[in-house]
C-alpha cells in the first residue's frame, strides 16, 4: 500500500487518544520509512487532537506520534509503540493541519504540543514540525521520555518552548523493571535542559504500589529541585482508560487490578515535591 493510500483511510483527526488505531501504515516500503525517518519529510502519526487542556499551557493542538522505544507497564497508548501503527503524514500535511488553529491558539494563549509514543523516535519530522509551527507564531512544547535527547541539537532545541518531560521513578534498576530501559539518558537530558535555562514541567504518573515510594519520590523531587528550570511538577493519577488497549493488543497487562490513586495519595506525593520548592500540582 503507498502511503497516500494509506492517507485516504484514515482521519488525522481523532476524538481523542484513546482512539485505538493499528497498522495505519503496514505495508509501505521500509525503504520510504527509513526515508522518511531521516529527512522528516514525513512523519507518523497516531492522530491530531485539538482542545486539551491538559498537555501544556493553555488550550493546545496535539500531534500523537507512533513508535516509542519504552515499555513502560501503565503505558496507557500502547498502539503507539510500533511505528507502523501511525499514519503516513507529509510534513506539509501536518503542517496545514497546524496552520488552521493558528488563531484560535493564539487567542486561547494556547500551542502545539508533540506527544507521542516517543516523539523523538521521529526527531527529524519532530523539528521540522516545531519549525513551521514556530514561523507561524505559535508556542511549542513537547512530551517526552527525554532519552532520545541526544538527537536535538542546541539550535533544534531552540524550536520548543516547553519540554514536558517524564521521570517515571528512581533508580536504574526500579526503572528499567516499569520501563524496559535505563534512566540515565533521561535525567542527562534534563541536566542539559537546565544548562540551556530552557522552560521544564516534570510529569510524575503516581501508580499505588508501583511509583508511590516515598523516598523514590523525595529522591526525584531533589534531581527535579536543583535543577532551576522546573516550572511545574504534575503528578498524574494513574487510571485505566487504557486498559483496553492491552487487551485489543494481546498484551500482557501487569497493572489489570490496580487502582487509581486517592485525592490523598496524589495530594502526599504532591507534599514531598512541594518540600523541595516545587510548584507541584
Ligand atoms: S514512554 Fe510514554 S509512550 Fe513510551 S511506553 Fe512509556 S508511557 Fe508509553
Amino acid at each position: 500500500m503507498s502511503p497516500e493510500q494509506s492517507l485516504s483511510l484514515n482521519s488525522i483527526e481523532a476524538r481523542s487518544p484513546y482512539e485505538l488505531r493499528l497498522n495505519q501504515s503496514i505495508g509501505m516500503q521500509e525503504s520510504a520509512v527509513t526515508k522518511a525517518l531521516k529527512t522528516g519529510e514525513m512523519g507518523f502519526l497516531h492522530s491530531f487532537t485539538t482542545g486539551s487542556t491538559v498537555d501544556g499551557p493553555g488550550v493546545r493542538v496535539v500531534g500523537w506520534t507512533a513508535g516509542c522505544q519504552w515499555r513502560c507497564l501503565y503505558c496507557h497508548n500502547p498502539d503507539t509503540w510500533n511505528m507502523t501503527n501511525g499514519l503516513p503524514v507529509t510534513i506539509q500535511r501536518a503542517a496545514e493541519e497546524l496552520r488552521k488553529y493558528r488563531q484560535g491558539l493564539r487567542v486561547m494563549s494556547g500551542g502545539f504540543t508533540l506527544s507521542g509514543g516517543e516523539p523523538l523516535m521521529q526527531d527529524r519530522f519532530a523539528v521540522r514540525l516545531f519549525t513551521a509551527a514556530k514561523a507561524m507564531g505559535i508556542h511549542t512544547a513537547i512530551e517526552t521520555n527525554g532519552a532520545l535527547g541526544d538527537r536535538l541539537s542546541d539550535e533544534e532545541l531552540q524550536k520548543i518552548d516547553l519540554v514536558m518531560l517524564g521521570i517515571k521513578t528512581w533508580g536504574n534498576e526500579k526503572h528499567r523493571q516499569l520501563t524496559g530501559k535505563e534512566h540515565g539518558p533521561t535525567l542527562d537530558f534534563a541536566r542539559r535542559l537546565a544548562a540551556q535555562h530552557k522552560p521544564v514541567w516534570v510529569r510524575f504518573v503516581l501508580v499505588p504500589g508501583l511509583t508511590d515510594d516515598a523516598e523514590d519520590i523525595a529522591q526525584i523531587a531533589k534531581f527535579a529541585a536543583q535543577l532551576g528550570n522546573v516550572e511545574r511538577v504534575e503528578v498524574l493519577p494513574f487510571h485505566q482508560m487504557g486498559r483496553f488497549k492491552w487487551r485489543n493488543l494481546g498484551l500482557d497487562y501487569k497493572l489489570e487490578d490496580v487502582k487509581p490513586p486517592s485525592l490523598e495519595q496524589v495530594e502526599s506525593a504532591c507534599k514531598i515535591f512541594r518540600g523541595e520548592g516545587l510548584n507541584a500540582l
